[in-house]
């Protein structure tokens, strides 16, 4: 168990008040959200239930360039330029055409922070009355209010496991060294979903992850821990929503998980998260720059995140198709695959999801209608 250092008892005072930005989780999206608005001026109040980077929530990978984009280096921990794909009846390594790496989540966490001027409280958040956040400190006002709670989507209309799409993983986290990226996508593991081990400098993350929530993946989590000979100890796990949902609701801005900005089949939502946050975060930067209105920047916002809904539809036909294709013909389509020039489109696409150069990019110019609206 992570060691507990939120405020109790006495420290726990309360923090009712009005701020500008109130941005709810601190975790990768609602980082994201609050490194944007620094320099604004703006008050800005991040809560969270647990301090900052203090509770694991993934295997923390992600395409090394975002990690450099964003000036997180000094979380890093491993780099791989392929990755390798078992299955029962064969394993295929593909050389990757850009790098995947596993970073420190506290690290990670402390850097992004770092990179913002807001203000932080530990608090649970239990609802929300218009734009009145209720949390268990007291109540927060805010112009604005962003959820960035992950998959409860607490603040909006939320999800229920198991009848909800989503998946669930669960990883397990023994001491040592690896030095491939691996996956597995066998029904030993998992009848729909993959197995993965994701080296980390002195760790390895080693997990199970199914698409169907109402397959339980602890058993076969240790199996496969076992199967590495590897220790099954320091668990973590969660849900994964696998399906875009609308970004704002009833005046709230919703991102990362809780707008299901997890990319289905591969489950990565670590670098959608920071992308959309960046995406919010410019909108609310206008919005508290007197450059747009806030309904200008839910509408933008809103219009940005289904702008990539074909492409999240097209991950979750994959998501089915996959664990329908018989194990002898997935290794195969698998050799097949393993050339260069399908590697590099297919990857190539994907990277192009959430590229990282938006993380560097100049931030969009309000809208004319926009800008007349603020005058
Ligand atoms: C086992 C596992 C492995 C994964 N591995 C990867 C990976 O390697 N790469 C990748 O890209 N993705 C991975 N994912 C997916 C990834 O973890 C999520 O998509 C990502 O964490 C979403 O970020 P987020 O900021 O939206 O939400 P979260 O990371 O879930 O953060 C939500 C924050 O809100 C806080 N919170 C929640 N409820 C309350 C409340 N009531 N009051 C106050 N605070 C609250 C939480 O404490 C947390 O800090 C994995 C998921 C799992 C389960």
């Amino acid at each position: 168990m992570p060691k507990r250092r939120t405020k109790r008892g006495a420290d726990r005072t309360s923090i009712t008040g009005d701020v500008d930005v109130l941005i709810c989780g601190a975790s990768f999206a609602g980082l994201a959200v609050a490194r944007e608005l620094a320099g604004t001026g703006a008050r800005v109040l991040m809560v969270d239930r647990y301090e900052i980077g203090e509770r694991q929530t993934s295997a923390c990978g992600i395409p090394t360039e975002w990690l450099r984009a964003m000036g997180l280096m000094g979380s890093h921990r491993q780099t791989f330029g392929r990755l390798v794909v078992h299955t029962p009846y064969g394993t295929a390594r593909l050389e990757l055409p850009w790098t995947f790496s596993t970073f420190d989540y506290p690290e990670l966490c402390s850097l992004l922070a770092e990179q913002s001027d807001a203000e932080f409280e530990t608090a649970k958040v239990s609802g929300r009355s218009g734009n009145t956040v209720h949390t268990d400190r007291g109540d927060l006002t805010a112009r604005v209010v962003v959820d960035a709670l992950g998959w409860r989507r607490l603040l909006g209309s939320g999800y229920q496991p198991p009848d909800a799409p989503l998946s669930r993983g669960l990883e397990v986290h023994p001491w040592g060294a690896g030095e491939e990226m691996e996956i597995w996508i066998d029904r030993r593991y998992v009848p729909a979903g993959y197995g993965w081990s994701f080296p980390a400098g002195d760790e390895l993350r080693i997990g199970v992850g199914s698409f169907d929530p109402r397959f339980h993946v602890k058993d076969t989590t240790v199996q496969l821990a076992e199967d590495l000979k590897r220790e099954p100890v320091r668990y973590q796990g969660n849900w994964i929503p696998h399906r875009l949902r609308v970004a704002t609701e009833d005046g709230v801005f919703f991102v990362g998980d809780s707008a299901g900005h997890c990319l289905p089949l591969t489950a990565e939502g670590i670098r959608t998260a920071l992308y959309f946050g960046i995406a919010c975060g410019r909108e609310l930067r206008a919005v508290v720059d007197g450059q747009a209105t806030i309904a200008s920047a839910l509408a933008r916002y809103g219009d940005f995140s289904a702008s990539h809904e074909w492409k999240f539809r097209a991950m979750l036909a994959a998501q089915r198709a996959v664990p329908r294709v018989p194990p002898r013909v997935l290794a195969g389509a698998l050799r097949g695959m393993r050339t260069k020039g399908f590697v590099d489109w297919s990857f190539g696409h994907y990277l192009a999801i959430a590229p990282p150069e938006f993380a560097t990019a100049a931030p969009r110019a309000p809208r004319r209608a926009a800008l007349r609206a603020a005058a």
